[in-house]
């Protein structure tokens, strides 16, 4: 991208050749402030399709904010994120150069699944019927094929026998398992998840992490906010550390959280190891 121009959303230019697999983020330039704190600082990111990335940091340094804009959840205020070549958002110096439509946003946020710390369920309805229920309201797969699918993803995350319970009838543990479940039934290019296991208690976070280390293995583009240190070291490709709004350290696990480089990341990993 380095001195090329943004591209149009849709379009593919021969510069973006190397992102053309499924599930490639790149985050170019990012800037996001509330009010006068400034909680992303020019974030600039490269994930590859279908790898891992963990991101660690302290609390208030920006992770969920950044996680929620390439899910345009937040509106950035400068730079842009593409998602595999389309355009998630651009703006420059806080004149919209170029906005997606809601319309365009929804299609778009239904390739990139999001799982939060608190679930998220629907508590109304069945854990069958929270997971038919985006797939089929996108019209993105019939009601009988919507339910094959759940079937078979309950089976992946080992809750078959909770397919007609209701989310108060399930440990956290489980019901986060049912909300990764939900996020994979409209097939996304990028799972993003933030601090999937801080409201379990500790002897769930096993299940989660689990069923999580599995999905890796399944070529999903996975960006997952988490404090959890030996998962990342496990399973990610890339773990980032961010602080006040800065992505400060990115490189393969063994050099960032064994030989960090910044003593920032050294003194936050002294803490949580
Ligand atoms: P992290 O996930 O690393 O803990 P966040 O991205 O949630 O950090 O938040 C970064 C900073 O932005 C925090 O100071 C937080 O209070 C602030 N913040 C987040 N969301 C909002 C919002 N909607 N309005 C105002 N401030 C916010
Ligand atoms: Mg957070």
């Amino acid at each position: 991208f380095s001195g090329t121009s943004v591209p149009k959303a849709g379009t593919s230019k021969s510069s973006f050749t190397q992102w053309r697999a499924p599930g490639a983020i790149r985050i170019h330039g990012v800037s996001k402030s509330f009010g006068l704190l400034k909680v992303l600082d020019n974030v600039r990111l490269d994930i590859k399709a279908g790898s891992v990335t963990a991101i660690l940091g302290p609390s208030g340094s920006g992770k969920s904010t950044l996680l929620r804009t390439i899910n345009h959840l937040e509106r950035v205020d400068d730079g842009f994120i593409t998602v595999d070549d389309e355009l998630v958002g651009y703006r420059k110096s806080g004149r919209t150069l170029y906005e997606l439509k809601e319309k365009e946003i929804l299609k778009r946020r239904a390739d990139i699944g999001m799982v939060f710390q608190s679930f998220n369920l629907f508590p109304h309805l069945t854990v069958l019927e929270n997971i038919i229920e985006a797939p089929v309201s996108l019209n993105r797969l019939s009601r009988p094929e919507a339910m094959n699918l759940a079937r078979e993803l309950l089976v992946r995350v080992g809750l078959s026998d909770k397919i007609n319970a209701y989310p108060r009838q399930l440990s956290g543990g489980q019901q986060q398992r049912v909300a990764i479940a939900r996020a994979l039934a409209l097939r996304p290019k990028v799972l993003l998840f933030d601090e999937p296991t801080s409201a379990l208690d500790p002897e769930l976070v096993g299940e989660v992490l689990d069923v999580i280390k599995e999905l890796a293995l399944s070529g999903t583009t996975l960006v997952i906010v988490t404090h959890e240190i030996g998962f990342a070291r496990e399973v990610a490709d890339t773990v980032i550390f961010m602080d006040a709004g800065k992505i400060v350290e990115s490189g393969a696990p063994d050099q960032v959280l064994n030989r960090p480089a910044n003593p920032r990341t050294a003194e936050f990993l002294a803490k949580v190891l």
